[in-house]
């Protein structure tokens, strides 16, 4: 797709590919192996809406085979096309690689734009399209595991596992790993839906933890009293900006919606906006907030982090270079477009670059299908054993101290841990993780001058050793 600048999304991250690529010495091969998509799936089915038949068009892509299963959400909107859903599924083998998820990249998309249809059609279409992968052998535990992505969520999620798991008639012993992201009640994980978000948080908590970082973009230490704004309140931008807000007590200051953008130098209590906009159906009119003229002026907002949490080439050649933040946070995967990113790294901009920021989706996806595999919740075995262990231990100090805690300290202290607290654990240890990876890359190799190749960098290593040791066939 062609927006504003010359080169489509997905040759927006070929061109990256190529950045990085530059500084790797793999045989051509390799690389290039790892550069293209291994299998396309186009398809045309027919649904009955109403009394008319609508013809839908629909994808399936999975980028790279180097570990199975491979991985990706489903997109529902009326922008999906086969350039789109190569260039997601190829930032999918990137992103699984950075955060050490052993998955390919895949990504699924359904051109409709899904606040036209009926609950019923969008159950209809979701069925189907389910049914057309099952025929083809894209989808199953072992093959190929969609997810939530823009326009879909746990409710399309449960009825994809339904219809999986009724095609397989019971034979399946483990058909629920057959997809992620699905509500709690139906095999899904605690703490998916805030997963993305939540991972934004720790990323940013981490480069504003980071001391050369801070220094090198003229910044203060920690992420508490940051200003952001962000564009688009879905799954990823409500949740970043409400964890943000509370747990790191960063100032939102600007929203920016298909309605409109909103502005409030004092801040916006994301919480009451996500709760007055499911009232209203609008952002518009909140609290003390002034709605901007123009939507897309979010973009030239005076703040500390830019959080793009919408769709791709948001930020393009044509408005980069109004950005004032210092850090623009990839939300969403694609925001911000290669011409742009040549002239916010002229301007000293930091771009946390998506594969990273919004890995905490597949992250926590990736528990999920671990544990449909155990058919075991997480904490199910440990957490009494772990809570009598640290009773017994706090009676000890008791004892040999001769003071005693208050019941409420003694409840904080012995608490064993609960799904969604490790879920939210290994979510943080793997941030943390993946961003000593990618930044020691990007401290060392002074050729290395932006974030973005760094990063390929260490996916690139990753998924090249992969195929180096598993072989070419002959
Ligand atoms: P979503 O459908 O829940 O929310 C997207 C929001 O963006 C919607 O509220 C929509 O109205 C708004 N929006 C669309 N166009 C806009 C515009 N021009 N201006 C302002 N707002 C606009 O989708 P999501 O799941 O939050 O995904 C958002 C982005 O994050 C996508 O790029 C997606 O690929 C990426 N992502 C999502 C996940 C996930 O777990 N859901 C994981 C990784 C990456």
């Amino acid at each position: 797709m062609k927006k504003k600048d010359n080169l489509s999304f997905y040759e927006n991250v070929q061109r990256n590919f190529d950045k990085a690529a530059a500084h790797l010495t793999y045989p051509k091969g390799i690389l290039e192996q790892i550069k293209e998509c291994n299998a396309v799936y186009q398809m045309r089915f027919p649904v009955k809406v109403g009394n008319k038949i609508e013809v839908i068009e629909a994808y399936r892509v999975q980028h790279s085979h180097h570990r199975l299963p491979t991985k990706g959400g489903i997109r529902f909107s009326h922008h999906v096309n086969q350039d789109e859903v190569m260039a997601l599924a190829a930032l999918m083998t990137y992103k699984c690689a950075i955060v050490d998820v052993p998955f390919g990249g895949a990504k699924g998309g359904v051109k409709i734009s899904p606040r036209e249809y009926s609950v019923e059609a969008l159950e209809k279409i979701t069925r189907r399209y389910t049914v057309e992968l099952i025929r083809k052998n894209f989808i199953g535990p072992s093959n190929d595991v969609p997810a939530p992505d823009y326009g879909t969520g746990e409710r399309e999620m449960a009825w994809i596992l339904d219809t999986y798991a009724t095609f397989k008639n019971g034979s399946e012993i483990d058909a629920a790993g057959c997809v992620t992201g699905k509500p709690v009640n139906q095999s899904g994980i605690q703490g998916r839906t805030e997963a993305t978000g939540r991972g934004v948080f720790y990323g940013l908590k981490e480069i504003c933890d980071d001391k050369d970082m801070m220094k090198e973009l003229g910044m203060d230490m920690g992420i508490a009293g940051k200003t952001m704004v962000i564009q688009g309140m879905g799954n990823v931008g409500s949740y970043a900006g409400s964890i943000s807000q509370n747990e790191g007590d960063v100032k939102v200051i600007a929203v920016s919606e298909i309605e409109g953008t909103i502005h409030d130098p004092n801040g916006l209590d994301m919480d009451k906006l996500i709760k007055y906009r499911k009232k209203n159906g609008t952002i518009i009119g909140f609290g003390k907030s002034k709605a901007l003229k123009v939507r897309e002026d979010w973009v030239g907002l005076e703040c500390d982090i830019l959080v793009p949490a919408a769709l791709e080439s948001q930020i393009h050649k044509g408005n980069a270079k109004q950005v004032k933040a210092k850090i623009v946070a990839e939300a969403a995967n694609g925001p911000v477009t290669s011409e742009a990113e040549d002239i916010l790294n002229k301007k000293g901009v930091c771009i946390l670059p998506d594969m990273y920021l919004n890995a905490g989706g597949v992250t926590v996806s990736y528990f999920e299908w671990l544990k449909n595999l155990s058919h075991m919740r997480f904490g199910r075995m440990e957490k009494r054993f772990n809570q009598n262990t640290y009773n017994k231990l706090l009676n000890s100090v008791e004892e040999l101290t001769g003071k005693s805690v208050s019941a409420r300290d003694r409840a904080m202290l012995i608490k064993g841990a609960d799904e969604v607290d490790l879920v939210r654990s290994g979510l943080e240890e793997t941030m943390i993780n993946s961003y000593q990876q990618f930044i020691q890359i990007y401290k060392r190799r002074k050729n290395i001058t932006d974030l973005r190749t760094a990063a390929f960098v260490c996916a690139l290593n990753k998924v090249a050793n992969d195929y180096t040791t598993l072989g070419v066939f002959p």
